[in-house]
């Protein structure tokens, strides 16, 4: 968020509907005023103070002084032809980032929880930089909001949120929690539970938590079914082994009887021969999910690679041949770097580095 380190000011976006209610109680005015202000920053998607036309101006300006409406500034926006937008977004202590995707009928937009993220998983770029701080609710609403911004220009709406942006979640999960019942509240932003997802690495306390704080879909980055792989891949393995986070998971289905998505991004030579996908059967077992292939997205400074096509299609026919569907996802926008953390690592390099000629992303960067 813009908000300089002096503004000790509210958000807007950390008020709930019956905050704003109350707020405009204790100023003495009337109830309908604050139905219009939810009006026009939930239903309408209008962040701006200045343009709520029907507010006296008095009440305006009272506001805009009281409050703040700052929303991160747009640091670089790369847009890639598949209909992915990448931001890279302002925030105090590093940079945030958020992916919009669109697809025909429906607008995705991919948030991020924490600026870096603590977990360091060996194959992500955000896990790279390390940990500097928790979003807050506002935080990650406003990476809704600046996103909505730019979608109504298109006439799109977004319609899905998914929480697998730089950070992990449930780490932060107060404020992610905070932001998910604000985006699918009926008196918010009203988005169905369905199409706002949760994506963690298997934080297992908390999603035993979550069966009963928040209604949302969930998902789960395995990407190994065996302690000593997955702990290779994923060191909060070791902290909540695999009985641990499958013990958590049945617990999730049985409270709340949703299935639940299971991503699993296939590296060449790690974790994708038919051994780890008897490991993923076992694991599976007795749970309702649907399982996300992923192919590694190969980049630079990483030690994987992209597996065959062979390898992704045996991996798939072992799952589908016991009833386990398992598309495969391409990941949109890999010529924005739109993998989590990918784009501000990048613009931590490029701006220790000296851009090479042709080196047309980064020039981008620098020139953004
Ligand atoms: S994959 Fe997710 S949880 Fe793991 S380091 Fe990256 S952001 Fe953190």
């Amino acid at each position: 968020m813009q908000t300089p380190a002096t503004d000790t000011r509210t958000h807007a976006l950390s008020l709930t509907p019956s905050g704003l209610l109350t707020l405009l109680n204790d100023w003495g005015e009337p109830g309908f005023r604050a139905r219009q202000m939810v009006e026009w920053i939930y239903s309408k998607r209008v962040f701006s103070v200045d343009a709520m036309s029907n507010l006296p101006a008095a009440l305006r300006l009272r506001l805009s002084r009281e409050l703040s409406w700052d929303l991160p500034q747009i640091i670089s926006r790369l847009d890639s032809a598949d209909g992915a937008s990448k931001l890279l977004l302002s925030s105090e202590r590093g940079l945030i980032e958020s992916v919009i995707l669109r697809y025909e009928g429906r607008t995705s937009l991919c948030v991020s929880s924490q600026v870096g993220c603590r977990l360091a998983c060996s194959f992500c770029q955000t896990g790279r930089l390390g940990f500097v701080r928790h979003l807050s609710t506002a935080e990650i609403l406003a990476q809704y909001a600046i996103a909505e911004q730019i979608v109504q220009t298109e006439g799109r709406r977004i319609s899905h949120v998914v929480f697998m942006g730089m950070g992990e979640p449930l780490d932060n999960y107060d404020n992610a929690v905070g932001a998910v019942n604000r985006l699918t509240g009926k008196d918010a932003f009203g988005l169905s539970v369905r199409n706002v997802t949760l994506s963690t690495s298997g934080l297992a306390p908390q999603i035993r938590s979550l069966a009963t704080d928040v209604r949302a879909a969930l998902a789960v980055s395995l990407h190994a079914a065996r302690d000593d792989l997955r702990t290779e891949l994923m060191p909060i393995n070791k902290r909540y082994p695999l009985a641990e986070l499958k013990s958590a998971l049945m617990h999730y289905q049985q409270v709340t009887g949703d299935k639940i998505t299971i991503e699993y991004i296939l590296i060449r030579d790690k974790n994708c021969s038919v051994r780890e996908a008897k490991d993923l059967v076992r694991f599976l077992h007795g749970l309702r999910a649907k399982v996300n292939l992923i192919p590694f997205n190969s980049h630079p400074g990483m030690p994987y690679d992209r597996p065959s096509d062979e390898d992704i299609r045996t991996f798939q026919s072992y799952l589908a041949e016991r009833s386990i569907p398992a598309p495969v996802r391409y990941s949109k926008g890999l010529e924005v770097s739109a993998a989590c953390g990918q784009l501000a690592a990048k613009k931590l390099e490029t701006l220790t580095s000296i851009p090479k000629r042709n080196d047309v992303l980064n020039r981008n960067l620098i020139l953004s």
